[in-house]
């Protein structure tokens, strides 16, 4: 069987294609800068060096045309016909309160992730057209949407509201959401698997730390709170992103800066996190690489972003009742052995011990707490994609 993964953003669009007897990859890529000049497709026959090609891709329907038209080349394609493709999967951002699971995709379902819009304005429009585009192209292949917002539906309602005017949430659905949860999902099931241990009976906390950084308490295999809210840009400073802040402070930015409302979500998003304390860039590896050379932002900007995590970790796992596993994953959490170090140090009370020389590994599945420890602490890379691919396999299979 075989299954194409889709996670289409606005201007572009990955993908990877699976073979699920074996669940490995056969191909995948990326088009980038869909709608805008300089577009460009480059794919990746597995095994093989990456192929670009730069052509006009004015919208997605064309995107997916040149994806197909990839996988079914000669030289560096993997199919020799679209019909041995058995369905298509997609990452498809907020599903709000509608989908607490993956679901086959037909226009009801459709319908409902429309209604979500004003919950992801950035997002669900481009999921959208990704699968609309898969439509077009190949009519009669089933499609499943997976969901950000679903791992995160097992929240209980006093994890879930804020401390706002009831009707809020009646009218437009002011809740916490939370994002990431194909990640969560996967991580901290993939570490019960590690550990040998039954899912149902570990109190994990899971550390997506990426670009977008979130943060959830897994009790029993299921979300029971998470790090980012009503939107992802809540929690811990990110890339560019605020995270948590005193809401009086828009108010008091709004006077003082002159800014309107819509200037200040632009700020809280793009001018903040990392690259707001540090004032050099978003990326944790230049960050990190100026706070070696003593730069006191870049240091600031670290301690912050560590101490965050820190917080979020003792306060789960007061929410769960103890603390079984500490899972890091995703760009910063698979490959910065700083910021994990950081993380743990001071975390001895809740029986977290970092093995220093465990702990210097890199985008690879590892233990890295000693052997005495009585939280295990585990690097596990992500893989949203193949939950993707496994619950597309799994809901074709049942009709
Ligand atoms: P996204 O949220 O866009 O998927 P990623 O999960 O790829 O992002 O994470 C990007 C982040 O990971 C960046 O801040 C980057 O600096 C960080 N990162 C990647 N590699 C390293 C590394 N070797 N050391 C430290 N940070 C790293």
């Amino acid at each position: 069987m075989k299954i194409l993964v889709i996670n289409c953003g606005s201007s572009s669009l990955k993908y990877q294609l699976f073979d699920m007897e074996k669940e490995n990859v056969l191909a995948k890529g990326l088009v980038e800068r869909i709608g805008i000049e300089g577009s460009q497709i480059k794919h990746t026959k597995t095994g093989m060096e990456p192929v670009v090609q730069v052509t006009a891709i004015p919208d997605h329907k064309v995107g997916i045309k040149l994806v197909l038209d990839s996988l079914l080349d000669k030289d560096h394609g993997v199919l020799s016909s679209l019909d041995e493709l058995t369905a298509v999967g997609h990452r498809v951002v907020h599903a709000g309160e509608k989908f607490a699971t993956s679901v086959r995709l037909d226009p009801k379902v459709m319908d409902a992730l429309k209604e979500c819009i004003p919950l992801a304005p950035l997002h669900n429009p481009a999921n959208i057209m990704g699968i609309e585009a898969v439509t077009s192209a190949l009519p009669n292949i089933p499609q499943v949407g997976v969901f950000d917002t679903a791992f995160h539906q097992t929240m209980p309602d006093y994890a879930f509201m804020y401390g706002l005017p009831y009707g809020y949430y009646e009218k437009y659905g002011v809740r916490r959401y939370g994002f990431h949860g194909t990640s969560h999902y996967y991580v901290s099931h993939r570490a019960a698997e590690i550990l040998q241990k039954p899912v149902e009976k570990l109190k994990i906390v899971t550390c997506h730390l990426g670009n977008g950084s979130s943060i959830t308490a897994v009790k029993g295999g299921r979300s029971v709170d998470t790090s980012m809210g009503f939107t992802p840009l809540a929690g811990v400073i990110m890339g560019t992103r605020s995270g948590d802040i005193d809401p009086a402070l828009i108010n008091f930015i709004a006077q003082a800066e002159n800014l309107d409302v819509k200037e200040i979500d632009g700020m809280l998003n793009k001018k903040s996190g990392m690259l707001g304390l540090s004032g050099l860039s978003s990326d944790l590896r230049d960050v990190e690489d100026a706070a070696s050379r003593g730069e006191p932002r870049a240091k600031l900007a670290i301690a912050v972003l560590a101490y965050g995590i820190k917080k979020y970790i003792g306060a789960y796992a007061a929410a769960m009742g103890g603390l079984d596993v500490l899972v890091f994953t995703a760009g910063i959490g698979e490959n910065s052995a700083t910021i994990r170090s950081r993380v743990c140090d001071g975390l001895e009370f809740l029986g977290v011990e970092l093995d220093q020389e465990k702990n210097d590994v890199r985008s690879k599945e590892a233990e890295i707490s000693t052997v005495g420890s009585k939280v295990r602490v585990l690097v596990v890379p992500t893989n949203e994609e193949l939950v993707i691919a496994r619950d597309t396999k799994r809901l074709v299979a049942n009709r």
